[in-house]
This record gives structure tokens, sequence and C-alpha cells, in this order.
């Protein structure tokens, strides 16, 4: 008998709840009646609120202090499954205190008795991060199903048209986004001054240029429009998540580095190009129809560090050309 009631812990890092889209459609398509609670991080969890297959998302603060609330819920909410996506303890233990008969999760940190499906985790990078949340699904019987694209929400989409508005784009323009910051840290960030060369040569091809991040990355946004000149532009700090879900989405090219918002654009159908550092593609590549992930990876990748200590020869060897191959391929499919 399906259940009637399911919690999913959603992953804590933006580009981890994109890939967590498989799982949830997974579960909407096999247990249609079932109310899906989604408990997680208000802020990289966002763009799934908008996709209807969870009927409630609770927000999961950083701060423990703060999860009294979310535990409630989640007691309330008397889920007969529970789907542990993050490998941490309390996650396991949100799980515990929902009162799940099945709670079911990877191995790790000493949860595993709070897990009544406990599945062994292979190494890092030997199966793609969505596929491994798959297999969760798939010890109740779930199988994967055809994911839509992510679309952006109506009030993801006015606040998109007001940003690029502010940016001096008219509604038909065609441009391109750039992401040079990662979340994780600089063994994971293109160089800036590639960022700008490759700038130059999107708008030399025509394209607007719109240079994403967050607040907190804003001057090194805005370092990399001021670099490019004249058709570039920051727009770090001044976009929620459904706003940045909808810039991505109109993009005619996405050039991020190994970071949420190469999952976000490609998820919308944009075309991606992700560069890879420090992390296994083959753990966490964006996925979508118009994907590239340039990786040239040395002997010592991967190394999972946020700081190298030897000079990220794997963003060095990634050259602009390349990259540029790759954009006017996409480009041109694209039409
Ligand atoms: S140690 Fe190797 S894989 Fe890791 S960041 Fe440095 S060059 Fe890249």
């Amino acid at each position: 008998m399906p259940p009637a009631r399911v919690l999913v812990r959603l992953p804590n890092w933006l580009g981890d709840a994109i890939m967590a889209r498989p799982l949830l459609y997974a579960l909407r398509a096999a247990w249609p009646a079932a109310k899906l609670l989604g408990v997680g991080p208000a802020g990289p969890t966002a763009p799934l609120a908008g996709e209807r297959v969870l009927d409630e998302t609770v927000d999961w603060p950083r701060e423990r202090a703060g999860r009294a609330g979310a535990m409630r819920r989640a007691r309330v909410w008397s889920p007969e499954v529970a789907f542990v996506l993050p490998g941490s303890f309390s996650s396991a233990w949100l799980a515990w205190v929902s009162g799940a008969r099945e709670r079911v999760g990877y191995r790790g940190e000493a949860r595993d008795v709070l897990l009544s499906v406990a599945l062994p985790r292979v190494a890092r990078g030997e199966r793609h991060l969505s596929d491994e949340y798959l297999d969760l699904g798939a010890r109740l019987g779930l199988a994967g199903v055809p994911v839509p694209l992510l679309t952006p929400t109506a009030e993801g989409e006015a606040a998109a048209g007001r940003v690029r508005e502010r940016a001096g784009l008219a509604a038909d323009a065609r441009y391109a986004i750039l992401g040079p910051r990662s979340a994780y840290g600089p063994a994971r960030e293109w160089f800036a001054e590639r960022f700008v060369e490759a700038g130059r040569a999107l708008v030399a091809r025509g394209l607007r240029v719109l240079v994403c991040g967050t607040a907190g990355e804003r001057g090194a946004c805005v370092a990399v429009a001021a670099g490019i000149g004249a058709g570039a532009v920051s727009i770090a700090g001044e976009t929620t998540l459904p706003a940045l879900v909808a810039v991505a989405a109109r993009a005619r090219l996405a050039l991020c580095n190994d970071s949420g918002l190469a999952h976000v654009a490609a998820a919308t159908g944009a075309p991606t190009i992700q560069i890879y550092g420090s992390a296994a593609s083959g753990w966490t590549a964006a996925r979508g129809p118009h994907v590239r992930v340039l990786h040239r990876a040395p002997v010592c990748s991967p190394c999972w560090r946020r700081t190298c200590v030897i000079g990220t020869r794997c963003l060095d060897a990634v050259r602009v050309p390349w990259v540029m191959r790759h954009a006017d391929q996409l480009l041109a499919e694209a039409g």
C-alpha cells in the first residue's frame, strides 16, 4: 500500500537540491496521492518549492537553535516514509523524530541506527549524485521518470524582468550569464581574467553579458563585468533564487563554475558550460539537454579541496579557446 504521507529531508546546497529533482518526480509519479513534505534550507530549496512536486516545504535553518519548529512540523506531519538525502547525523535524527516507520538514507556519521534502511555508499564519483538519490527511492520500489525542465515561477519571471530592466537590457535582448564564483571555494573557481576574456568574446558575438552571484560575491562579479567592459553588467546580489531561475532560463548561454548556478541553468534547458576544478565531474556534473562539462583532471584529481596548494592545474588546463569552441557549438545548437 502506498504511503499517505512522506517526508524528504532535502539537500543543503543549491546544486544538490536540483540533483534531487529526479527522486522527487519519481516519488510524485509512484505515489500521486501521497502528501509530500520537504524540509531543507529555504534558500537552496526555493526552486523546488514552485514545482508542485512537494505539498509543503519547511525551512531547516543552518543554526541548530532554530530547528525546533521544523522538528515539530515533521512530527505533526506523521510521515510513514522519510527519505534522508544529506549525509549528516542531524538529517537522520529529523527522520527519527518524525516517527516515520521507513527511514531511508546512506550510512555514515554513526547514524545507521536512526535509519531503517541504511545503504552503503560507493566511492564519490563512481555514481552520479542524482542516481544515488534515485537509488534510495528504488529501495521502496520507485523508478525514475522523465523530469521536466525547471520552469520559472510567475513571481520569478516578474523579478527577473525588473533585474534585466535595471541592467539596461531590452525585453528581447540576447544575453549570456557568467557565474565566476563558487560557494565551495577557489579550487572550484576558474580564473577571473579568463571569465573576462570569455565574456569579451561573447560580447563580440553580439550577446550582452550578465555576471551573476550572491551579495557576498558582488565585488568579484563587478570586477569581472568591469573587465569585460561595454556590454557587461553585474547583477550579483540583485536576484532571489526564483528570479535567478528566470534569468537563467532565458540566457542564450550560461558559463559557470562547478556551482549551484550551473545546475539551475542546465535544469532550465539553457545551454550551459560548467568548468570543473577540484571535484569529480562524474559525481555532480550538471545535467540538462544542452550541457558541456569541461574538466581536465590531472593525477591529483579529484582532491575535493576548497583551496589548492599546487596552483589549481585542473583549472589552468581549461583554456579560453576550448571554452569558446563549446560556446559556439551551443550557440549554434540553440539557434
Ligand atoms: S590538487 Fe589537483 S585537483 Fe585539486 S585543486 Fe589542485 S590541481 Fe586541482
